[in-house]
């Protein structure tokens, strides 16, 4: 159903869609994008946006995982086994936005939990991760 939607209003707009495309290169004074398997599409405006990835200094340190990002706890956002560590913004796993707003309000919870820590208490403070 959504398919057929989509795929009614791209034909309405003269939008063609090319799934599973991995940008090779880039001819741009022929305005044309290979694949890595050769599929050649035309362009007449170029936005591309590449594959996030998190800091190759965090896969070399080993906290990270191989995209980079540090898994942590998504509601106290500590590393399992650092309790002394705390990660917040684009370098966690946590399954939500890559947003300033989500490390926002995650300096909240940082906050609590790190005063408690210094206090000897416990970390009460959670992240729900939400952007708004
Ligand atoms: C084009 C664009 C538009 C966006 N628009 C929005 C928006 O409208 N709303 C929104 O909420 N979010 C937006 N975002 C996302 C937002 O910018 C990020 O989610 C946010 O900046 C993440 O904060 P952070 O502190 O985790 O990382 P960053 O802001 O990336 O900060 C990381 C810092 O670490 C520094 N650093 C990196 N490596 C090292 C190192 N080895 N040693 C020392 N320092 C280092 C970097 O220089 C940088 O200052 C946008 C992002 C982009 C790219």
């Amino acid at each position: 159903m959504a398919t057929s939607i989509l795929t009614s209003a791209c034909e309405e707009k003269n939008i063609k869609i090319t799934a599973n495309f991995a940008l090779g290169s880039v001819d741009a004074e022929k305005k044309v994008i290979a694949s890595y398997d050769g599929t050649e599409v035309n362009y007449d405006l170029l936005a591309s946006i590449p594959p996030n990835f998190g800091s190759e200094v965090m896969i070399e340190s080993g906290i990270a995982d191989p995209m980079g990002y540090i898994p942590v706890d998504k509601e106290t956002l500590q590393p399992e086994g650092r309790d002394n560590v705390w990660v917040l913004g684009d370098g966690t796993n946590v399954p939500t936005s890559k947003a300033g707003a989500v490390a926002h309000f995650q300096a909240d919870i940082l906050h609590e939990n790190i005063i408690a820590y210094i206090n000897g208490d416990a970390q009460h403070a959670r992240s729900d991760g939400h952007a708004l």
